[in-house]
């Protein structure tokens, strides 16, 4: 006799409680981990979904007191037992119950009521039909001679024409087919993402205007990372494509994804939300035609079911999507691509905490899949695992149409400001600005401000004000105070520079709104458009935008970060960056990365087209590093620099840093337990040699009226940190002084 260790699917997430149940015998072989079943559950054995997490020999208790498991849902065996895998991997290695895992793996699971669409199918022949037609006529049965006539022209004909146009009943459908003249066929329609409806409807597109991305020749460079790739595909492995701004990586997945293909597999292609825009997928529908999907955040879950639910019938073969296309149930993968793996969207915000690449690293692994990221600025992580042997490094160094980089000037605010110019138009740009509007091209403005928290800073001479203890900057609080987000230390706001005495010191307060005017009135007869949060709230705000300054609407896009990602628009020659640094000083350890990865991008918007493009950087530290690098395009000069920050501080890639975040409505209740937790987690964590740092107040210290803090860990080791993790959340589950607070952990 065999016994199951199944996980019953009830919302209560922290009651994740596994239950045994006997395996009838005709399930014995074929039950595996992972299967979805249906078991009698609770007093009136009422039918429950539930998942097999494990198969025994070994009863836990009298046999004679387990219940029999229903039946499997065979509709969902196969993929399902590898990505049952990959959600145990995920809850272990971030932290999660399993059913939180499951959840995140397996969305398909609340299963939706599928559309159904009916349709009539003539079974004989055309010359019999004819025949059977006369003979109808000849009796006056004018509805059956009706049917069969319009089935004598069409073979099949969709019900809905039927009972509407047609005007038959039931009453003349059911002789018809008694008599084996014709059948009546059910087909599961499955909901479409609009976007692709749109690009159906449009017949694939025939603007020849867009980059087709299926025609071009693939050039030297890109043939060989291919090639490379390619070749290699008997031996999975993990590649790093290093491929500058414009070096063409779309049209290199294509082509790997056309080789997957080939081989009869499937593929996963990851995009950053913000890239789906209808002129990215264009380019694959135009090669892969309705074999490709796409996910995105806006679908409802019944849409997500549909799309997975056709991965798994092997209707489709390419999924594009954010970071949850991730957990496509293909039956054979062969391939995930991550594009823009730096991008900070392919962490999950919700526990599991997981990100993304290192996920997508483990279900190649399982699958036995390659997995491609891509990046003109790879993440510190991917650089390092290049290094490190994790991954092999291809590089496309220049652009693809041949293009050069675009041209850098960098501009000291600072010296703005001592010439008398405290605008926050350099004149510089200034400058540039006008020409291009006279030669008629067009020019983004982008504010930096990524993560902007209030830091405070002096205009005069650029410095700005850090923790004693953390080497990140202090943000300022309304009452006046600033605080370490990372330690909890606080002082007093200052009122004078304390490096050079200037009063002109505080936090920076432009925002998109106030640039906007300003251009305004430097320039009134240019064409401006904002894009912020503020103007993209309605659903497609952000793609309409864009759509109106690529068709050349607008002569300037001012904008954050949103402005700077991806997009591809020939006629920008100029990209002026604001004030550079202002995401230098976030609290975040990741600060000067994610500047150089902003800077590079924004840079990389200019000159796409045939005009050689020009970037003004403004900043108040124009000798950072991270912004000299970025000035000079320079990546590995700047990986190297931040690499020695990084092993100096332990922090990740060098080490491994775990946040344990703690949250709850109870502000004096929160800071005791987060007071105890950092306690025991400092008892546990010595034992190992792991520094623990706070309790302190997280960035955003409440939310929704909830209190949120967070205690860090750091050890050079994943491992010795997830021991650590497991440790503490038995005490969290064990101590009844946690019911009213929620503690969630986040590695790296
Ligand atoms: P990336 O994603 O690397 O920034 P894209 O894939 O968007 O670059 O390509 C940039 C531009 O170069 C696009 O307009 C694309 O159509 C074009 N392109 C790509 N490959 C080639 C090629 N082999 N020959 C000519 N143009 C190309
Ligand atoms: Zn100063
Ligand atoms: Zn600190």
């Amino acid at each position: 006799m065999l016994y199951a260790d199944i996980i019953i699917d009830i919302s209560h997430s922290r009651l994740d409680q596994t239950f045994q149940y006997k395996v009838p015998e005709e399930l014995e072989r074929v039950l595996e981990p992972g299967n979805v079943v249906e078991v009698p559950f609770g007093r009136g054995d009422h039918l429950k979904k539930g998942y097999v997490l494990q198969i025994t020999e070994h009863p836990a208790c009298p046999p004679e007191k387990l219940k029999r498991i229903g039946r499997i849902e065979t509709d969902l065996v196969g993929a399902e037992s590898k990505l049952t895998a990959l959600a145990l991997w995920i809850r272990d290695y971030y932290g999660s119950s399993t059913v939180q895992a499951l959840r995140t793996v397996l969305p398909f699971r609340e299963k939706a009521a599928p559309k159904k669409k009916k349709r009539i199918v003539r079974t004989i022949p055309k010359e019999q039909a004819l025949e059977f037609l006369e003979v109808f006529r000849k009796k006056h049965q004018s509805a059956r001679a009706r049917l069969l006539e319009a089935l004598i022209e069409q073979p099949e004909l969709p019900m809905e024409i039927v009972t509407g146009s047609l005007r038959i009943t039931q009453a003349v459908i059911r002789p018809l087919e008694e008599a084996g003249m014709i059948t009546c066929e059910t087909d599961q329609i499955y909901r479409t993402p609009a976007v692709l409806e749109e690009l159906k409807a449009q017949g694939g597109g025939t603007d020849g205007a867009l980059p087709d991305g299926s025609g071009v020749q693939l050039n030297e460079q890109q043939k060989h990372v291919v090639d490379v790739i390619c070749g290699s595909w008997e031996h999975p492995d993990g590649w790093l494509i290093h491929g500058v701004t414009g070096s063409g990586k779309t049209a290199v997945y294509i082509e790997l994804i056309a080789y997957a293909l080939e081989r009869g597999q499937q593929a996963i292609l990851l995009i950053p939300e913000i890239s789906l825009t209808y002129q990215n997928v264009l380019r694959f529908y135009r090669r892969f035609g309705e074999r490709i999907s796409i996910l995105h955040s806006r679908l409802s879950q019944a849409e997500r079911y549909d799309q997975f639910e056709r991965a798994r019938n092997g209707e489709i073969d390419v999924m594009i999507g954010p970071r949850s296309a991730l957990f496509t149930p293909f039956p054979n993968l062969g391939m995930i691509i991550i594009d823009e793996e730096h991008e900070d969207s392919y962490r999950s915000e919700t526990t599991p905490r997981y990100h993304a690449r290192e996920t997508a690293r483990k279900r190649a692994q399982l699958e036995g899949a390659q997995l491609v990221l891509g990046s003109a600025t790879p993440s510190m992580e991917a650089y390092y695992g290049a290094k490190n042997g994790w991954y092999h490094l291809l590089e496309l160094p220049s652009r693809a149409t041949g293009g050069a980089l675009p041209q850098v000037t960098t501009v000291d605010l600072r010296q703005e400001l001592k010439e008398g110019n405290r605008s926050i138009l350099s004149r510089a740009l200034y400058g540039k600005m006008r020409q291009r509007l006279e030669k008629k091209q067009q020019i983004l403005l982008f504010l930096n401000r990524r993560g902007y928290s209030g830091f405070v800073s002096c205009r005069a001479c650029g410095h700005v004000l850090k923790c004693p203890h953390c080497d990140v900057s202090l943000s300022l609080h309304r009452g006046g105070r600033m605080v370490c987000h990372y330690c909890g230390y606080t002082q007093e706001a200052v009122k004078t520079c304390p490096k050079c005495g200037s009063p002109f010191i505080g936090g920076f307060k432009a925002g998109t709104q106030q640039i906007e005017e300003i251009v305004k009135k430097a320039f009134p007869q240019a064409r401006t458009l904002r894009m912020d949060a503020d103007t993209t709230r309605g659903k497609d705000g952000h793609a309409e935008i864009l759509r109106a300054f690529g068709n050349r609407e607008a002569d300037i896009l001012i904008g954050t970060q949103m402005i700077v990602k991806g997009h591809d628009f020939p006629n920008v020659t100029l990209v002026g960056i604001l004030a550079a640094d202002l995401s230098l000083h976030v609290s975040d350890y990741r600060a000067a990365e994610k500047t150089f990865q902003l800077l590079v991008q924004a840079a990389g918007r200019a000159g796409r087209g045939k005009e050689p493009g020009e970037v003004v950087i403004q900043t108040y530290d124009p000798e950072h590093y991270a912004i000299v690098c970025a000035a000079d395009q320079a990546y590995e000069p700047f990986y190297e620099q931040e690499m020695a920050y990084r092993r100096l501080s332990l922090y990740p890639p060098a080490g491994s840093m775990m946040a344990v975040h703690v949250s709850g409505a109870d502000e004096e209740h929160l800071a005791v337990a987060a007071g105890y937790l950092a306690k025991f987690i400092r008892q546990v964590s010595g034992r190992c040699e792991a520094a623990v740092i706070g309790p302190a107040d997280e960035p955003i210290a409440k939310i929704n009226d909830v209190y949120r803090k967070a205690i860090y860990v750091k050890h050079e080791n994943t491992k010795k940190l997830i021991a650590v993790k497991n440790i503490v959340e038995q005490y969290i589950e064990m101590n009844e002084g946690f019911r009213e607070i929620r503690v969630q952990f986040e590695m790296n």
